[in-house]
């Protein structure tokens, strides 16, 4: 049976050449004689595997050495919580709200804030719920705290197709946390304007149950006493993420991943072929006479996730199921939203892309 294309959410589609390589060594890597899978996190194969996959991460994200790259679990949602546990000690946190992942972000600082150190607070910068998340907030809607412990973002929202462009992220004094969960690794990034970067793995990085975080050392080492070890950034960065057994096999898709986004000519190469296949969806609804619609501004639209809707949502069934026989795997939008959703992340071939418009394109002939 062939692969189809698969424009999931996340999890999401990796490199076919990845998972090839990855069942070519399933059982005896490299002359290992057993499974990476198998082999202790603490022998020296592994250990060569994650410092690989650092360096290459390092080599991608252009990472200064004054950043640490923490392989943790708990996905990105844990990292809601962890985040204000080690950084807000007793001050007062930022947080611009631009969709559903913002707004978790943002309630889970919120649950959390009263348990910590007294004078923890969280405070919402700007929300733009008001105009159903299509757009990002102009300059005068943010109220910024100069004095705040960090100001978080989420830079791609998932389910509501809002990305933040890498030039609207200024400098406001304060430690930027941004969540790049859906689209770290698809464009070039400046590592040194933020304070703390996570992403969980399962969309542009690698399988779920791995998460990464690149943290700069002065934000090291701010946790209550209280705080769970486990969760102490500050803890797992002098293990090297080895406090207690990390998701290795995790890692070591990630490393390969790494790898086949150097041969794809790293962060600028995939971000020309990401470009080429955001507009080829954006033209096709763009250029449907209202058959489909996205609602999100141009300035802010991602490139990952692609949310649309069909102006007569009594075809959506059919369009799912038209698109399945098509070969188009994924395609139904978050619930929340409705409508569709079409997620091409990296590993998404700009092949099924437009493979995707073309169905979308006749489609709209056949029944608009
Ligand atoms: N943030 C964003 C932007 C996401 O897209 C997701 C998952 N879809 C999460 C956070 C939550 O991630 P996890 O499932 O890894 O906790």
């Amino acid at each position: 049976m062939a692969r189809l294309h698969n424009f999931s959410a996340g999890p999401a589609a990796l490199p076919e050449e990845v998972l090839r390589q990855a069942q070519e060594e399933l059982l005896d890597w490299r002359g290992s004689g057993c499974s990476v899978m198998e082999m202790s996190h603490r022998g020296k194969e592994f250990m060569a595997i994650l410092a690989e996959a650092e360096a290459d991460l390092r080599a991608l994200m252009g990472i200064p050495a004054q950043y640490k790259v923490l392989f943790l679990q708990g996905g990105a949602t844990q990292q809601f919580a962890q985040i204000p546990l080690n950084l807000l000690a007793g001050r007062s946190a930022d947080y611009i709200v631009t969709g559903s992942w913002s707004e978790k972000a943002f309630k889970e600082a919120q649950k959390i804030a009263p348990s910590l150190a007294q004078g923890s607070s969280v405070r919402l910068a700007a929300t733009t719920k008001a105009s159903h998340y299509t757009r990002l907030p102009v300059a005068e809607e943010i109220k910024l705290d100069p004095f705040a412990a960090y100001l978080h973002v989420c830079t791609n929202e998932t389910i509501h197709g809002v990305e933040i462009p890498a030039e609207r992220i200024a400098d406001t004094g304060v430690p930027l946390v941004a969540d790049m969960s859906s689209h770290i690794l698809s464009r070039p990034v400046n590592v040194e304007k933020f304070g703390l970067i996570y992403a969980g793995a399962q969309k542009n990085i690698g399988p779920s149950g791995l998460t990464l975080v690149i943290i700069h050392q002065d934000l090291l080492g701010m946790a209550p006493l209280c705080a769970p070890t486990l969760l102490d950034y500050a803890v797992q960065a002098e293990n090297g993420s080895m406090l207690n057994t990390p998701p290795t096999f995790g890692i070591y898709m990630a490393g390969l991943v790494f790898q086949w986004l150097q041969k794809e000519g790293g962060l600028a190469g995939i971000e020309a072929v990401n470009r080429e296949k955001a507009a080829l969806i954006y033209a096709a609804i763009d250029d449907s006479q209202g058959f489909y619609t996205n609602p999100v501004d141009p300035d802010c639209r991602s490139r990952m996730n692609i949310p649309f809707v069909l102006a007569r949502p009594e075809l959506d069934a059919e369009f799912l199921a038209e698109a399945k026989t098509a070969g188009l795997l994924g395609l139904k939008g978050h619930k929340s939203v409705g409508g569709m959703r079409a997620s091409i992340y990296n590993a998404v071939p700009l092949f099924s892309v437009r493979v995707l418009a073309d169905f979308m394109n006749d489609f709209a002939r056949r029944k608009g």
